[in-house]
């Protein structure tokens, strides 16, 4: 058992996660629940240390874990069995590798040709194509469905026009635009830039495509994963910053856990440990700063969809509901804000119907009368938007800073000058 880093041995078996885990709320199963898979991680483990295959039941339970990190945020003992089911992934033999990860984004390059592969799936002609094959086995049909779903009025502008840093005074911060973000919400990225500076940080932009490193890991790839984090922190060290800031809640939890990705590292422990020191989500810097007064007077309503990597993974949950407040937007609440929506990294792609299960869910405890599902994660955006779009409901899934903008600055036309 040694070989295993995570420890779940502290569980006590007191139940107290299960509310919370969405895999149990699903099923009513207990092989599906937190307390279930801290047994059947043992059985696993068990089997792999002595050379066995696992009982592909037992790692099937395991398996459809989301690593959504509810069960975590809630325990009394802080048993991390998240972090240790994400552990084992990789190492169970016979599990079926998925091409998103392994071709779209392994490499800077892979991540560019994710990125021109997003801006051609999401012209309108070849969305309405793509749409007719969401009924294709998994991973293709999910993936078209996520397609469908994806928004088409944010291209993404060359890597030239990327590079830009601010004036100023303030504190100097280092924006991570992301695979994903940069991928389909482009122009969020620029806002998120933008919002910052005239907030009196001084702003830096990556000047490479690259990848936080979660979805390699979250498939069972930690070296993968730990090259991509290498190159970031050598990056942020050179670069003088003062923190290292993302308005993707997957990418924060991922950079804040960099200390334990390295921990047997002697290289790079201190350095991981360090610079996860200095990251922050973007709402965490906003919340900190006066807002300025918004132009209108009465919005529509939102809701809030707490991303599970913001709220239990970073434990940030009252921030975006305090800045849209800040900015004159009423926010009604959802049934289960933090539950997760199903999207988990890939999971959407590699569980379709527990996924779908869950997605629906979350639509489903929208509250009349709001047009606008506020999250801060770009899986959440889509996952979010593919069941909007399936029910054919009139509510759009937006990112926290593209609802503060509009409030405070769009149609002024600063739009253009300020976001190229
Ligand atoms: S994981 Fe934590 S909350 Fe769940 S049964 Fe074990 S000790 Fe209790
Ligand atoms: S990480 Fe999420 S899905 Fe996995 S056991 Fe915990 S609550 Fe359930």
């Amino acid at each position: 058992m040694k070989d295993f880093q995570v420890d779940t041995s502290m569980c006590v078996h007191c139940g107290l996660c299960l509310p919370s885990c969405p895999t149990y709320q699903v099923t009513g199963s207990e092989s599906e629940s937190p307390r279930g898979r801290v047994v059947l991680l043992d059985a696993v483990r068990e089997a792999l240390s002595s050379g066995r295959t696992p009982d592909p039941t037992a790692w099937g339970a395991l398996d459809h874990c989301l690593d959504c990190r509810a069960c975590e945020a809630v325990c009394p003992a802080h048993v991390p069995v998240g972090h240790a089911v994400e552990e084992l992934r990789g190492l169970v033999p016979g599990r079926p590798s998925l091409l998103l990860n392994a071709a779209a984004l392994g490499s800077p390059s892979g991540v560019r040709r994710f990125r021109r592969w997003v801006r051609v799936a999401t012209r309108p002609g070849v969305r309405r194509i793509l749409r007719a094959g969401t009924s294709l086995p998994a991973p293709w049909g999910p993936m078209l469905s996520l397609a469908g779903g994806a928004p088409t009025s944010q291209s993404a502008p060359s890597q030239e026009a990327c590079r830009e840093s601010g004036e100023g005074l303030g504190v100097t911060v280092r924006f991570f635009w992301g695979c994903v973000m940069e991928g389909l919400y482009a122009r969020t990225n620029r806002r998120s830039a933008e919002l910052l500076r005239r907030l009196g940080y001084v702003v830096q932009m990556e000047d490479a495509p690259l990848c936080c490193g979660a979805l390699a890991r979250h498939q069972g790839d930690p070296e993968g994963a730990r090259r991509w984090a290498r190159s970031i922190i050598a990056r942020f060290e050179e670069s003088g910053a003062a923190f290292f800031v993302t308005n993707a809640a997957g990418c924060g939890a991922a950079f804040k856990e960099y200390g334990a990705w390295f921990r047997e590292d002697p290289e790079w422990a201190e350095r991981a440990r360090a610079f996860a020191g200095r990251v922050r989500d973007l709402l965490e810097l906003v919340d900190l700063k006066r807002l300025p007064v918004p132009r209108r007077t009465a919005p529509d309503p939102v809701t809030v969809h707490d991303a599970c990597h913001l709220v239990h993974a970073q434990g940030i949950r009252d921030p975006v509901r305090a800045i849209l407040q800040r900015v004159g937007i009423p926010v009604v609440e959802m049934v289960e804000a933090d539950l997760c929506c199903g999207s988990a990294g890939i999971y959407n792609l590699s569980h379709p119907e527990m996924a779908r299960a869950l997605r629906d869910r979350k639509v489903g405890g929208i509250p009349p009368g709001v047009t606008r599902v506020v999250t801060s994660n770009p899986g959440c955006l889509l996952q979010i938007q593919s069941g909007l779009r399936e029910r054919g409901l009139l509510v759009d899934a937006v990112h926290w800073v593209d609802v503060v903008y509009d409030a405070l600055w769009s149609g002024k036309g600063e739009d253009r000058a300020a976001l190229g």
